[in-house]
């Protein structure tokens, strides 16, 4: 029997790792199916205090589960297939069996949107992906046109990423404003190798046909007019869904499937606890995902107290 089990090893997770580990909790860590979470995917992170020269975002979840496991957390690869919080302890089925806690913390994060068009997922993987640090250095990107799609920080990141790879990069927005944070924006607005298209959107990707990708069909929102740009790749940076659906039917979440949480970092379940993305819907950063893991943690601790109590 476990005394808390956390899922996710982002940062939300690992931090809620630490502190339960340092409370002497020896707590059980599920990495699941992206080991180390959305920050992975991310270059270099420049805004964690404590790192002015900035850091790799797998670099740092790396030495944030070393620093957890230093102080006797115990991480597992394994993925979560089931949870039932109606008994306890509860009982979740995971990697070949069934493990049985007194306390959990979800910390699952969230993963990328996907745009919804059918050749988008028939090209994945052929052209169109979500993560320029994973797939950007890729020969079939090299000297060719690229498309970015979104507005966002993971939008303006990607494309100033792919300008070491791509002969010139678009970044295809649907309105005339960014949302990225104001550095991210003059940084973007100043490379040469940078294009914006404005109050557009992608509404097909080429070519099916050929199994590779082509270029996209770009219609003007304002005008409707529509035409065809060419590009060797698609990287879709339009944000993020959470990773909730195993806890729908026990945990309480909102329209889009964020947890609810009360009383800080309290689920609905009364021994269950959110931390990270798969929570916060506001702020959405490695520093607030590790404030919650640790709020998290030293809300499981005093729940876990109050049961010895
Ligand atoms: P985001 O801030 O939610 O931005 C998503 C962008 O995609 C928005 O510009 C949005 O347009 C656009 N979009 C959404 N759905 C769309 C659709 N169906 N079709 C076309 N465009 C669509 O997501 P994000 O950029 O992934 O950032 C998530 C969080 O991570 C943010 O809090 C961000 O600050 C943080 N982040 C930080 C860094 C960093 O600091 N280094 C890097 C990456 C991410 P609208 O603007 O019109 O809504």
């Amino acid at each position: 029997m476990e005394n808390v089990l956390i899922i996710g090893t982002g940062c939300a997770g690992l931090t809620a790792a630490l502190y339960a580990a340092r409370a002497n909790l020896s707590p059980l860590v599920l990495a699941g199916a992206s080991p180390g979470g959305l920050l992975t995917t991310t270059s270099i992170v420049e805004n964690f205090p404590g790192f002015p020269d900035g850091i790799d975002g797998t670099e740092f979840v790396m030495r944030a589960q070393k620093q957890a496991e230093k102080f006797g957390a115990r991480v597992a690869n394994d993925t979560v297939e089931k949870v039932d919080f109606s008994q306890r302890p509860f009982r979740v089925t995971a990697g070949d069996g069934v493990i049985e806690t007194r306390a959990l913390i979800v910390a699952t994060g969230a993963s990328h949107r996907h745009l919804g068009l059918e050749s988008e997922s028939l090209l994945e993987r052929k052209g169109v992906t979500y993560c320029a640090t994973c797939d950007g250095a890729l020969p079939m990107f090299r000297n060719h046109p690229l498309v970015v799609v979104g507005g966002g920080d993971s939008a303006i990141e990607e494309a100033t990423y792919l300008t070491r790879f791509g002969s010139r990069v678009f970044v295809i927005h649907r309105r005339d404003a960014l949302r990225a944070s104001k550095i991210m924006q003059e940084r973007a607005f100043k490379n040469p190798k940078i294009e914006f298209v404005w109050n557009t959107v992608v509404t097909d990707v080429l070519d099916v046909k050929q199994d590779r990708v082509t270029g996209v069909i770009l219609k003007d929102v304002k005008s409707s007019q529509t035409r065809t740009l060419e590009c060797a790749g698609v990287f879709v940076a339009i944000g993020h869904a959470p990773n909730t659906r195993l806890f729908a039917g026990q945990l309480e979440m909102d329209a889009d499937g964020y947890l609810i949480c009360r009383q800080g970092t309290a689920t609905n379940v009364t021994g269950v606890f959110g931390a990270g993305d798969c929570v916060d819907r506001v702020y959405r950063q490695a520093i607030t995902a590790a404030g919650l893991g640790c709020a998290a943690a030293i809300d499981c601790e005093r729940y876990l107290a109050s049961l010895e109590s």
